[in-house]
């Protein structure tokens, strides 16, 4: 299926590695000329070269701190416009929520709610200049089943789903699509570090760990970055004109509601 946006200029934060690589992947195979990100220099400029070569497009690679302020600039600079943006950062640490204090809710609604839209504040209003523009928040499940360890994510997120709702309807006559894409379990380092947490909270292996958590997914698998990837895609795609504000499950169905 050709997506219509060969030649689009792309951003994607935190994309070294996981669901942001993946997006880039599915946004590069679809033509886009991208700018990535990711703090480590190192990764950041490997995975831009191997997707530029396996894809045929320009990426820009920018190591920077997606949550600061400085690292955004830096970021934006190299950007200067984009057609579509993709947001990311690394999830919240997990705890308990009688031990997080002011500055633990302070750093994840910054980077989990506030650089989101701190980059959409940026990048949106060149979009509704020139009248076309896909913006996709890459959020998580929690926003709409609370992971009791996550409280801090669960928060944050839930602040950027608000502000979505709200402003995805008045860019959308502009020919700008705002959506969040909800992770559920997907295989990367960030799942297997929540294996590992699992493991040792109940005193069990990280491969027993992977099964409990696995059997609570009807599809009995975790995601890949490859499946979210292809959602994003499809989201930024000339043919999801009318999808707006909306929140994308992928969780292989491990949400048990109707509708
Ligand atoms: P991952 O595999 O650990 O990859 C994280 C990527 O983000 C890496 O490229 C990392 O590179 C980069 N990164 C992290 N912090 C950054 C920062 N402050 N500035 C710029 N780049 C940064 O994680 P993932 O599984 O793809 O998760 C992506 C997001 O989805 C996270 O917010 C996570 O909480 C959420 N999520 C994931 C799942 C899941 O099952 N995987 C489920 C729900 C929600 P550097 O370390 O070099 O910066």
């Amino acid at each position: 299926m050709d997506l219509g946006i060969g030649g689009k200029r792309g951003l994607v934060c935190a994309a070294s590695k996981g669901l942001g690589r993946g997006c880039a992947e599915a946004l590069a195979a679809a033509g886009v000329n991208l700018v990535i990100n990711a703090r480590t220099e190192a990764e950041i400029t490997r995975t831009a070269h191997e997707i530029a070569e396996r894809h045929g497009v320009e990426v820009t690679p920018v190591a920077a701190d997606i949550t600061t302020e400085e690292g955004r600039a830096r970021v934006l600079d190299a950007v200067g416009h984009a057609d579509i943006l993709v947001t990311n950062a690394g999830g919240p640490p997990p705890g308990d929520w009688r031990d997080w204090s002011r500055e633990d809710f302070i750093r994840a609604i910054d980077a989990n709610m506030l650089s989101a839209v701190a980059l959409m504040q940026a990048l949106v209003p060149g979009m509704m200049d020139r009248g076309w523009g896909r913006v996709v928040n890459i959020t998580s499940a929690s926003v709409r089943s609370p992971v009791n360890v996550l409280g801090l994510s669960n928060t944050a997120r839930t602040g950027l789903t608000g502000f979505v709702a709200g402003m995805s309807r008045q860019v959308a006559g502009k020919g700008v699509c705002v959506n969040n894409l909800l992770p559920g379990i997907h295989a990367t380092d960030r799942a297997d570090s929540l294996d590992g947490g699992v493991a040792k909270a109940q005193g069990i292996s990280v491969d027993q760990a992977r099964a409990q958590r696995q059997a609570t997914i009807p599809t009995g698998t975790y995601g890949t970055a490859e499946d979210f990837g292809a959602a994003c895609a499809f989201l930024c795609s000339s043919q999801a004109r009318f999808i707006v504000g909306q929140n994308l499950m992928l969780d292989g169905g491990a949400l048990n509601t109707t509708i």
